[in-house]
């Protein structure tokens, strides 16, 4: 078996017990009365004190009946998980007293019977003890028990006396095949209990496992969740091109603009926008316009070789490269360079107004940046030269007249 639990022999025991008391101590009760109310009727017109029948007849009666109710509060009491040992020997020591007090009733019976309603009364006691023995089969103390209780002590004493009566022992041969057949039949019935008990645990166990797996197992793709809505907060790399993404443009614009502001240098920004680009996509599908931008990609990356220079994917079909250093007149010659990289690419965009390949717009911008000059200042003018260029026919650059 793949799965395994370490059950205890303590664990199975328990079981057992609730399965035996749940299952026999009702059955176990009404045997008794069943045998004793046959044994009365049997021996009504045989007994000349009918006081005496009718008070061993309500002895052994409340005897069986304080036995089952016994039983009974031990169950309900939890008794069988909680103590199980206790719970074993009360249905042995319960079970010992009934049988004794078989056998005294037996041997008083054979003071004063005839032998065919001793035989008669040994009968009952025999069947309704193979009965008892039936439903006690499931815990192995409690059926042997029972057999040595009744069938032994019977069985010695009919030998030691065995020319008393005529059919002694044809008796003792009975009870003896009878203990023997009960033994072997109970100690089968039990092992196949044990075995289903244990199965019965095991996969009680296995469930309440599953159970607690599947709780982990949610809290843990919570907790992946979680982490996973963080990374995202946290990424700064655009997924599709690789570039910068907006958020990680932040820091190193920042850095470039106070660099070039103490530096005195010029800090070039270069906006980029591609043309028609929802057209593109509706022509050639969106998988094809993702090849577009990671094309645009590549040809931004090739023109910012130098140390600082940084290209970025604002969103959608829109880019920027951050250009430390650049004049306009550089920034300018990378903006010619990008659309003739992009002419030389020739992608095909036949449903665009303009062209036959796919084009640009760009807005540029260049400055030495002084000390109130913000990132979104610079941006601000590169996207309005942007829009300059979209406006006046697209495919083109336009550089921004902004001054700090
Ligand atoms: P314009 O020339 O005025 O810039 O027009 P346009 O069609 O390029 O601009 P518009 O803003 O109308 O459309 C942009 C399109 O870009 C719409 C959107 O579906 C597409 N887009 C945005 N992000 C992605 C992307 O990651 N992959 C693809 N394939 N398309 C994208
Ligand atoms: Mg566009
Ligand atoms: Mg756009």
């Amino acid at each position: 078996m793949l799965y395994q639990q370490n059950i205890t022999e303590l664990k199975i025991l328990s079981r057992k017990l609730e399965f035996q008391l749940e299952h026999s101590r009702y059955a176990v009760v009404g045997i008794q009365a069943t045998g004793i109310v046959s044994v009365l009727i049997l021996l009504w017109f045989q007994v000349v004190h009918k006081t005496v029948l009718l008070s061993w007849a309500a002895g052994m009666f409340v005897l069986a009946l304080n036995y089952s109710l016994r039983l009974g509060s031990s169950l309900h009491r939890d008794w069988c998980n909680e103590r199980p040992s206790r719970v074993h020997w009360e249905l042995i020591v319960g079970g010992v007293l009934l049988g004794f007090s078989w056998v005294a009733s037996i041997f008083w019976l054979n003071t004063f019977l005839s032998d065919q309603y001793f035989y008669l009364s040994l009968l009952i006691v025999i069947v309704c003890y193979m009965a008892i023995l039936a439903v006690s089969a499931v815990v192995p103390g409690v059926y042997l028990a029972q057999i040595f209780s009744v069938y032994v002590p019977i069985a010695v004493w009919l030998g030691w006396h065995y020319d008393e009566r005529a059919f002694n022992l044809v008796m003792v041969i009975l009870l003896a095949g009878v203990s023997l057949v009960m033994s072997l039949a109970s100690g089968w019935m039990s092992k196949s209990v044990s075995q289903l008990v244990v199965v019965n645990l095991e996969r009680a166990a296995m469930a309440d496992d599953l159970a607690n797996l599947s709780m982990k197992m949610s809290d843990r793709n919570a907790q992946l969740e979680q982490a996973r809505k963080q990374l995202a907060d946290l990424a700064i790399i655009d997924e599709l091109t690789g570039l910068r993404n907006r958020r990680g443009a932040k820091q190193v614009f920042d850095v470039e603009i106070s660099r070039a502001t103490r530096a005195g240098t010029p800090l070039g920004i270069l906006m980029l926008d591609v043309d028609y680009f929802k057209l593109y996509n509706d022509t050639y599908g969106h998988p094809a316009g993702d090849s577009v931008l990671q094309k645009v990609a590549e040809v931004l990356l090739s023109v910012t070789a130098r140390a600082g220079e940084l290209a970025v994917r604002m969103g959608g079909e829109e880019f920027m490269l951050i250009l430390p250093g650049a004049t306009q007149r550089d920034v300018m010659n990378i903006a010619e360079v990008i659309q003739k990289r992009l002419a030389d690419a020739a992608i095909e965009h036949r449903t665009s107004p303009i062209a036959s390949i796919l084009t640009v717009s760009q807005g540029v911008v260049s400055c030495v940046p002084q000390l109130h000059i913000e990132a979104a200042d610079m941006i601000e003018a590169a996207d309005k030269a942007l829009y300059s260029s979209k406006n006046s026919g697209r495919n083109r650059a336009t550089l921004s007249p902004y001054e700090p």
